[in-house]
């Protein structure tokens, strides 16, 4: 456990939260702040700062339960949609420095952004991006 992280405390319930699911690895609450009815976060117990901190393979797993409680989720709540957002960084909106998926259910009237602009992609940067790989 990383001193002094909120979501380390939470994910292994040193401070209570509203849990949805738990396991050895990982603890599903609900977002204190939600963006939507039923937003939800997915916490891995062990510390990871962000994406690039996380183990491959709890990366995976992480996947698979964001799929799983996903389901869960729109089906009772009657959502239309789910948003799977994970911030990383500052610059990506990320406050909490402890890797987290965020599972943000829709509805078709509803008032949530998760939206950007759409640019147009130049040759310049199309080939200087494909040269990376
Ligand atoms: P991010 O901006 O991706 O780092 O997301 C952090 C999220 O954590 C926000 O949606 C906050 O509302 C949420 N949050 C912060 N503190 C708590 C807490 N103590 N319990 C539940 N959710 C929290
Ligand atoms: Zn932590």
């Amino acid at each position: 456990m990383e001193n002094n992280c909120i979501f380390c405390k939470i994910a292994n319930g040193e401070i209570p939260s509203a849990t949805l699911y738990e396991d050895e690895e990982f603890r599903v609450i609900l977002d204190l702040g939600p963006a939507s009815r039923g937003h939800a976060l997915i916490l891995p117990k062990k510390h990871a700062s962000d994406l690039f901190e996380l183990p491959d393979e709890t990366a995976g797993k992480a996947m698979v339960l964001a799929k799983k409680i996903a389901g869960t989720l729109k089906e009772g709540l009657k959502a239309d949609g789910i948003n799977v957002v994970q911030n990383n960084g500052t610059a990506a909106g990320q406050t909490v420095f402890h890797f987290h998926m965020h599972l943000i259910p829709r509805y078709q009237k509803d008032t949530v952004q998760v939206t950007w602009t759409p640019g147009t992609l130049s040759e310049e940067d199309k080939n200087e991006i494909l040269s990376l790989f």
